[in-house]
């Protein structure tokens, strides 16, 4: 923990990248690269980010880990051996920590440092960065790898303070782990962190209890282990096969091609036959089992039935189904993938508290109080997920050019250019920023385009003599227009999901993504060629 508690004289540094997931540790990478002095900071004690910090049972991957990896350098592709279909979250942290050794990379960062506050000097055209920990740096330039989903969201449920019990969220969890044998556990949340953790926690817990606000559509994962003559297969034209994922609307998925047309198209024994096929298959593939689920609503609930089907199917106490079949439009809330979810339903020990009937009034010392009952509880969890895209970001005390917060600009919303940048925030990059298609892409190809496009844009500067790159005001107008005028060709602006900020009080319901991976990195390929266009560039 290098520096944690030190105040240090101020350091001068080119770049300030913060956080060391996947993508500030990439960004320490390429800018190092570029012979430039990289000043980074993680909050946590090590590499890794999302798999540093969520360490609950049954943590992994969604996007299988073939896919779900770095593609900069073809020697780590083939040394590292992925053990299952979509790896589990000690595997994907053992991979960071060896990208780190690897390229060499901990010595960018000091570890146990969150950056409390960046302050733009227009008279030196630098960002004087602080950590809590006392170090101050000045740099020309500050990276944002804070993350999407790093911002734990922890509910404000009145007495949730005087519950006797520990309280984990899944986003912080121990890294010592938790024993559950014999306790009575309740899992407050139904999304992807708590389909995951269900199943295994049920495994051990004397009691469970599931506190559910809205049900959640899972497909099943389909983990295995990975079959060594599948990745023999991909890793002989392993270049390519991330090629082909590059053109695809989300980043992945290319070798499960083709398939397409529209499910309204097809006769009913023919979807049933697709989603039967894809539900076999296992994964996300399911969204794309015909072209318009994510865009017309009639479509979409031919997959929805579907899915409410198996669950009824796999659920053996009716009414217990009924409670967990969804209503919004399957995909509008990310899409879960489970190893064993609606079966856990099936087991005696295993209870489901409605909330839309039945509410929490609150927490007391032993357990949660709902309208209806009151649980007696010796372990909670909240899997209740993250204050995403901006929580990060907006964390820090920000200020951009005339002392302007961002958190006063992005009041009603975030606004950026292209999700890279915002005007009146000179050369402060964010790393799949709200306004890219961060979330809803295979995450490591979308941080990967987004630190070359950042690094290729640092080299273009150095080599004019230039020193300053600015969003024009105008071009950000255009680009959030734009965004929601997707999002609204789609379904996923029709729930309360956390792709709305929806999920955290008072949070401006904006939608944040940008919809179309392969569309937005030409147009960021487009912007750089043509000088970078929308941005200024100054001395
Ligand atoms: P993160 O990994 O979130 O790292 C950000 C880091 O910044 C954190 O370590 C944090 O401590 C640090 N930080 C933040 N603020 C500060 C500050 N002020 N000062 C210092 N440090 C700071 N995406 C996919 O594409 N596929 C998946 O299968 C997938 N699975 C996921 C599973 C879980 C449980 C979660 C929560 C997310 C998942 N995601 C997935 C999204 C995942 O977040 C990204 O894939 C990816 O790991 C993000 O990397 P990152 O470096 O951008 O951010
Ligand atoms: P999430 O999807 O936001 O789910 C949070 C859950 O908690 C929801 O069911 C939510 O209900 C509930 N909740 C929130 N506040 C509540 C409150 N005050 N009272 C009762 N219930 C409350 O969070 P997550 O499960 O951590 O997942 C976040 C994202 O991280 C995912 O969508 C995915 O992108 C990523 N992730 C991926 C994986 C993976 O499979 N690889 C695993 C985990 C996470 P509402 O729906 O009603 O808001």
């Amino acid at each position: 923990m290098a520096g944690a508690g030190m105040a240090t004289a101020e350091e001068r540094v080119d770049a300030v990248v913060v956080g060391a997931g996947f993508a500030g540790l990439y960004a320490a990478h390429r800018l190092s690269e570029l012979g430039l002095a990289v000043r980074g900071f993680e909050a946590g004690l090590g590499v890794g980010g999302t798999w540093y910090w969520n360490r609950y049972p049954g943590a992994r991957c969604d996007i299988e880990s073939l896919e779900y990896s770095y593609q900069f350098s073809d020697e780590l592709a083939r040394e590292w051996k992925w053990s299952e279909r979509y790896a589990a979250q000690p595997e994907i942290l053992a991979y960071l920590e060896h990208v780190a050794d690897r390229f060499d990379l901990r010595r960018h960062f000091r570890f146990g440092h969150r950056v409390g506050a960046a302050r733009y000097d227009e008279s030196t055209a630098t960002w004087a960065v602080s950590t809590d920990a006392g170090a101050r740096v000045r740099a020309r330039f500050v990276l944002l790898a804070t993350g999407c989903l790093s911002k734990p969201n922890i509910p404000k449920i009145p007495g949730l303070d005087s519950f006797r019990g520990a309280v984990h969220h899944t986003g912080l969890w121990p890294a010592e782990g938790v024993d559950v044998r014999g306790l009575r556990v309740g899992v407050i949340g139904t999304g992807s962190s708590a389909v995951q953790a269900i199943p295994l926690l049920a495994e051990h817990a004397r009691r469970l209890v599931v506190f559910q606000r809205t049900p959640t559509y899972s497909v099943p994962a389909r983990n295995r282990p990975l079959d060594p003559e599948e990745e023999r297969r991909v890793k002989a034209d392993y270049r390519g096969f991330r090629l082909r994922n590059w053109r695809m609307p989300f980043g992945a998925f290319a070798d499960q091609e083709p398939r397409g047309g529209s499910a309204l198209e097809a006769s009913p024994e023919e979807r049933r036959a697709r989603y039967d096929t894809w539900w076999e298959k296992g994964g996300l593939p399911f969204l794309a089992a015909y072209d318009d689920l994510l865009v017309s609503p009639e479509a979409n609930r031919t997959a929805a039935d579907y899915i409410r089907e198996r669950i009824r199917e796999i659920v053996r106490d009716p009414a217990l189904a009924e409670s967990l079949l969804p209503e919004q439009m399957v995909g509008c809330k990310r899409l879960c993938i489970d190893s064993g979810y609606y079966e856990t339903w099936n087991r005696e020990h295993v209870a489901l508290v409605d909330l839309r009937r039945n509410p929490i009034l609150g927490i007391e010392a032993g357990g949660v109080r709902t309208r209806a009952e009151r649980f007696d509880l010796d372990l909670l969890v909240l899997a209740t997920g993250f204050d995403a895209m901006t929580g990060a970001a907006l964390a820090i005390d920000l200020r951009g050019r005339e002392g302007r917060p961002l958190r006063e600009k992005w009041a009603s919303g975030p606004r950026t250019y292209l999700g890279l940048c915002t005007a009146g925030f000179p050369n402060l990059f964010f790393i799949t920023g709200p306004g890219s298609p961060s979330v809803l892409a295979n995450m490591v190809p979308a941080i990967e385009q987004h630190v070359n496009w950042i690094a290729d844009c640092l080299a273009h500067l150095g080599a004019r003599g230039l020193g300053c790159i600015e969003a024009r005001p105008e071009a950000e107008e255009a680009w959030v227009e734009h965004v929601n005028q997707v999002a609204g060709f789609t379904v996923f602006p029709t729930c309360n999901s956390w792709y709305l900020g929806a999920n955290v009080p008072g949070k401006p319901r904006v939608f944040m993504p940008y919809i179309g991976f392969g569309t937005y990195v030409d147009r960021c390929d487009e912007v750089a060629e043509k000088g970078y266009e929308g941005f200024d560039l100054r001395r």
